[in-house]
């Protein structure tokens, strides 16, 4: 909220102090108001140079003003009631006062007027500078000293030994799991609950998805829906060539009973971390427990090179074979020679730059995201029917995307994102399973327990608020204030 009081001046004010006042407040208008705090009318900027024109000095007071009558609504007004009063009367701003005429609030069209959309970019004041680096040293592609120095840092700041840096999350998952043996006719396990770029590459490589359960407590892949599908793999003896284990919204799954079932099959596991870069468990920074871990940096994600992935892992023989498929799979000939397949996979020196700079503030934007996702637990924490999904004891969520199930009594998660969206405010919903995609029609899939799927009701009712790490507090606020409007509890 505004500094109201900063905004309130009075008739004995000179021009002079009503301008610096302006220039300090930075809000293009000031609130002139009586002894007993009651607005007499709006001043801005215009006013003032008016006032000048026609004669008067910067020592002038601003009793000089003429009488108006300042558009003003009262205290709850809707959002977009406000913008359509603005539009009406062609004003950029709303004084918003109590019953007793006094300013409480003032409702700025550049703060109400823009949508506010789920996750968007957040640059810093670090990447240009890499930027300008590739351009200068005519480094824009193909790699380049950027795109090595990222995979240095990133593997650093995750604390695995290599990575590679390619153009995409998905591009990486399709890589690790060529490398991890993935082929023609082969199954591979996968969280059920996640976005289809987990999944798709199954089908590059024409292997056949088994999909799995979350659980309650994280979300994410269900110990004994894994148990069980492995226990029936092993018997028909088909065990997958690999397993997808997905870290949904920025919160790892748990780790440890997970990868002891699929050591105890000696299957390996493929970590999708495209949404937990920055979460931890038990210690360790999430994307370095399978034998692979795939790391996203689309737009939407927590840091971003406008389009990007990384992979990841200890094992530096599967890192370089990721590098070569990644380029061709060219042959170290002195022609072109090719032996393999090969994909165009890698990320050029410029965007490597942007990644660089937002490595820089990654811990900045978890920081930034956790304390959205604190705002709307805190701002609607008197609400029924709301059930967060919850931050498992094991570690640390960014909570990249603020999720949350609601109760079919409080409102449905459909009519919830129409009625944010008339606001501007995007909403989504959940990610829906891979086993109810059309895409995947016939594929096994194995549920938290027989009968009970835990990414049905997950998806049925769950929805994703705007998570921006760069939305400000009031933008937040606007939030929690339609959020409560449309429920019927403002
Ligand atoms: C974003 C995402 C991907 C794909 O990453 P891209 O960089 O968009 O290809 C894969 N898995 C999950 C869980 C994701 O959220």
């Amino acid at each position: 909220m505004k500094q109201i009081n900063q905004l309130k001046i009075r008739e004995t004010a000179t021009l002079r102090h009503a301008l610096e006042q302006l220039d300090a407040t930075a809000n293009g208008v000031l609130l002139l108001v009586d002894e007993n705090d009651r607005l007499l009318r709006t001043v801005t900027d215009g006013d003032i140079r008016r006032l000048l024109l026609s004669g008067a000095t910067l020592e002038d007071t601003l009793g000089r003003l003429p009488p108006l009558h300042s558009k003003t609504v009262r205290q709850g007004i809707r959002q977009s009631d406000a913008l359509a009063i603005m539009d009406k009367y062609e004003i950029d701003h709303l004084p918003v006062l109590d019953d007793q005429e006094r300013p409480v609030d003032l409702l700025l069209r550049r703060e109400i007027d823009g949508p506010i959309l789920l996750s968007t970019p957040h640059l810093s004041d670090y990447e240009q500078a890499f930027v300008q680096e590739a351009f200068r040293t005519n480094w824009v592609a193909p790699m380049g000293p950027n795109v090595d120095a990222f995979e240095v840092e990133l593997a650093q700041y995750v604390g695995v030994s290599h990575a590679v840096a390619v153009s995409s999350g998905t591009a990486a998952i399709h890589l690790g799991l060529r490398l991890l043996g993935v082929g023609e006719g082969d199954t591979v396990f996968c969280s059920t609950l996640t976005f289809v770029g987990s999944a798709n590459p199954i089908l590059y490589l024409g292997a056949k998805p088994v999909f799995i359960d979350s659980e309650p407590s994280t979300w994410n892949m269900s110990p004994q829906a894994l148990y069980r599908a492995l226990e029936d793999a092993a018997v028909q003896g088909r065990l997958p060539k690999a397993v997808v284990i997905v870290n949904l919204y920025g919160q790892s799954a748990d780790m440890d009973p997970l990868l002891a079932l699929c050591d105890t099959y000696q299957v390996p596991v493929l970590e999708d971390a495209a949404e937990s870069l920055g979460a931890t468990y038990k210690g360790r920074f999430s994307g370095t427990f399978g034998r692979v871990g795939i790391y996203s940096f689309n737009g939407n994600k927590i840091i971003t090179t406008s389009g990007g992935g990384m992979l990841v892992s200890d094992d530096q023989d599967l890192v370089e074979k990721a590098r070569f498929l990644a380029t061709q799979a060219r042959d170290p000939a002195p022609y072109y020679q090719h032996n393999e397949v090969g994909y165009n996979y890698r990320m050029s020196n410029v965007l490597a730059g942007i990644g660089r700079g937002q490595l820089k503030v990654l811990e900045d934007r978890v920081r930034a995201r956790r304390a959205v996702f604190a705002a709307y637990v805190e701002g609607l924490a008197d609400v029924e029917g709301i059930t967060w999904m919850p931050e498992a004891p094991f570690g640390r969520a960014t909570r990249w995307l603020s999720a949350a199930v609601l109760d079919p009594s409080l409102i449905s998660a459909e009519d919830l994102i129409r009625s944010l969206a008339r606001e501007r405010i995007e909403a989504r919903r959940v990610w829906k399973p891979m086993h109810l995609q059309p895409l995947f029609a016939g594929a096994r899939y194995y549920s938290h327990e027989e009968g009970v799927s835990i990414s049905d009701t997950i998806f049925e009712r769950g929805v994703c608020l705007p998570s921006g790490s760069n939305m400000t507090p009031r933008q937040q606020q606007r939030i929690i204030r339609s959020f409560r409007q449309i429920i019927g509890k403002s």
